[in-house]
């Protein structure tokens, strides 16, 4: 029997703050837009990103991510809340002159999205340390200047509605990260800038 592995898995919705489709000039979805990234994607403890030979434009997209607790599919989306404990904060790195290429042609994001360490993701901390994660703001520095800030109640598809529609298509597991869209800002990054991200 060949071995196939079972690892978790990253799903990522685009276009989800109306601030940041008016900037990239993109139409406003009618439903979520989806992609995903390997878990090789993952990038953690703070370990520095290499910038990739492939790109000349790699943008910055900070998130608010969510971690699955347990499996389901179709979820409605008035249970989605008991199927994630935890947040964190991630960027969705992005190959934008790759994903360019792509819109033009009408062809896959999945390299432009899902390249090594195209996910750098911070701690997860349980989501009752939180007042309301639906009026949560976060925001990204570059070199210590602000470059991004976010509020969760500002999105088109709020956390539920983004669990519900996703396990519709796509069973969900233990473990499973979900990134749940930018604000408005996203940019460049050069070699030696340090990111930070904040919630
Ligand atoms: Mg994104």
């Amino acid at each position: 029997m060949p071995y196939i592995s079972q690892e978790m898995k990253i799903i990522a919705i685009g276009r989800n703050y109306v601030d940041h489709i008016k900037e990239l000039n993109n139409e406003t979805p009618s439903e979520p837009v989806i992609f995903t990234k390997p878990d090789t994607a993952l990038l953690r403890n703070n370990d520095p990103f290499y910038y990739p030979d492939f790109s000349n434009n790699i943008h910055y997209e900070v998130e608010i991510v969510l971690k699955i607790s347990k499996m389901g599919k179709y979820i409605a989306e008035k249970h989605a809340d008991s199927y994630f404990n935890e947040i964190g904060i991630g960027i969705d790195f992005t190959a934008r002159d790759l994903q360019d290429k792509a819109k033009e042609k009408g062809l896959p994001w999945a390299l432009a999205k899902g390249f090594n360490h195209s996910a750098p993701i911070s701690k997860f901390v349980d989501k009752k340390e939180f007042s309301d994660i639906r009026n949560l703001d976060f925001s990204l520095k570059l070199d210590k200047e602000n470059r991004q800030n976010g509020n969760t109640s500002l999105m088109i598809y709020d956390f539920n509605y983004i669990i519900a529609y996703i396990s519709k298509y796509i069973t969900l597991k233990k473990g499973d990260l979900i990134f749940t869209g930018t604000p408005k800002g996203v940019g460049a990054v050069k070699r030696g800038n340090l990111l930070e991200a904040f919630i």
